[in-house]
């Protein structure tokens, strides 16, 4: 790859991206979001990282998870078995949640990484590799397997005093399948793979001639999945096949659908219990803010940070913030464009955490099941919250960014990109 030419994901601007040497990572010059990163040996790290993280799940799933042991009785949980549970306890939004979320969707990425990365280390390449890569890159942002372990921890924390608990094996396989496959996904960058697989199949791309302004300016348009210029009129990707669009289709509809249904949704998250504990037959039924109280008042000072963090803080910034771009771009606002910008890729970045609270719940329900002596039940509020945080995610993968820039006036653009420094400069040093 000499050069390479792409429009930043943000904000349109067209860039020439030289070869990286590796431990480099390039910024967009304009908005500073990270086009692409290169990793020393990246296809031998993360094909071993996928291997091993693929193992390690396969691990976690035979062994118990944790018990729980309260008067002489013993409640111990795996997960496919609470996943089960779940379901058969009559809850299987919870279920399919927890089965989806941390099982399913990184079960079906690691196979994923490693039908793509596997070929590509004996030197081959096919085109059905195009298709599968496009997908995994569709699913990332909905494996949610760390997320799911501070969850665990929360819930750790909160039934501490009630009972004795017992860490399973299958827990630490656990922990080992997370870090791996985030180590997976920070080996391979995703520009990286899509020119990987180029080079291994010997396609070499048309650059554009041109280097400067946005690519809808230009006449071209960038494809979402494999970020390949192509020009207005054309229909599908010619490197991953997927159908072309200058910008999302609909895309402030979506995003004011989306995020309407989530403040209605909010609501009932925050009104009504999210888990019901039933101590010998005496009900105590909990709130997400009445949670954060208790495990203050329990001296839990940075547990109680996090949730509150979490599950309140972030899912109304992230509602507030989403508000806030698309009311910006529908009144045409000129000004903070960058901050704009920035607000969105923090607002992708952190919504998946609001999920903590719900696995607390999943996990405490499936786990403390101990006849008439203790029980915890999920609240409607588990729900509506599971909803909230799903939906808020929707909305912000349905936004556009690069919308925030297409309000810019031609002088006003002039301006901007005069004051852009050429992007070698900006290269920075991972280490
Ligand atoms: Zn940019
Ligand atoms: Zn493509």
């Amino acid at each position: 790859m000499p050069v390479d030419k792409i429009a930043c994901h943000c904000c349109d601007l067209i860039q020439e991206v030289t070869e990286l040497q590796p431990g480099f990572k390039a910024h967009c010059s304009r908005c500073g979001h990270l086009l692409t990163a290169k990793t020393e040996h990246a296809l031998d790290k993360a094909a071993a990282f996928a291997a091993s993280a693929l193992l390690f799940l396969l691990l976690s799933l035979p062994f118990p998870f944790m018990a729980f042991q309260s008067q002489g009785r013993e409640q111990e949980i795996s997960l496919l078995q609470s996943a089960y549970d779940l379901f058969d306890l009559g809850f299987p939004f919870l279920a399919l949640i927890l089965s989806l979320f941390i099982l399913l969707i990184p079960a079906l990425m690691l196979s994923a990484y490693l039908a793509v990365l596997l070929p590509l280390k004996m030197g081959r390449c096919y085109p059905w590799m195009y298709t599968i890569t496009r997908g995994l890159f569709t699913l990332h942002p909905w494996g949610m397997a760390e997320v799911f372990l501070i969850g665990v921890l929360v819930s750790l924390v909160k039934i501490a005093g009630m009972a004795d608990l017992v860490i399973g094996m299958s827990f630490w396989a656990y922990v080992l399948f997370s870090i791996c496959l985030t180590a997976t996904i920070t080996s391979m960058d995703k520009l990286q793979l899509w020119h990987t697989l180029d080079s291994y199949s010997g396609n070499i791309r048309q650059q554009p001639q041109i280097s400067s302004g946005s690519a809808l300016d230009n006449g071209f348009q960038s494809c979402h999945h494999c970020h390949l210029l192509h020009r207005h009129e054309e229909i599908h990707c010619q490197r991953c096949g997927s159908k072309l669009h200058p910008r999302i289709p609909d895309s402030m509809q979506k995003t004011w659908a989306y995020l309407i249904t989530a403040i209605v949704l909010y609501i009932p998250a925050n009104t009504y219990p999210i888990m019901n504990t039933t101590l010998l037959g005496a009900d105590d039924p909990s709130t997400i803010l009445g949670g954060v109280v208790l495990l203050w008042q329990h001296g839990s000072y940075p547990i109680a940070t996090v949730v509150f963090v979490a599950s309140i803080l972030v899912p109304i910034a992230k509602m507030l913030s989403i508000l806030w771009l698309a009311y910006s771009v529908q009144a045409e606002h000129q000004h903070r464009l960058e901050e704009r910008t920035w607000i969105y890729r923090m607002t992708e970045l952190v919504g998946r955490w609001s999920m903590i609270d719900v696995f607390v719940v999943a996990v405490l329900v499936s786990l403390v099941q101990i006849g008439d002596i203790v029980s915890i039940q999920p609240g409607i509020a588990a729900t509506a919250f599971a909803g909230v945080v799903i939906l808020t995610m929707l909305s912000a993968h349905s936004f556009d960014p690069r919308l925030i820039w297409d309000n810019l006036n031609p002088q006003e653009m002039d301006a901007v990109n005069q004051g852009t420094e050429p992007l070698n400069d900006l290269l920075d040093k991972i280490r």
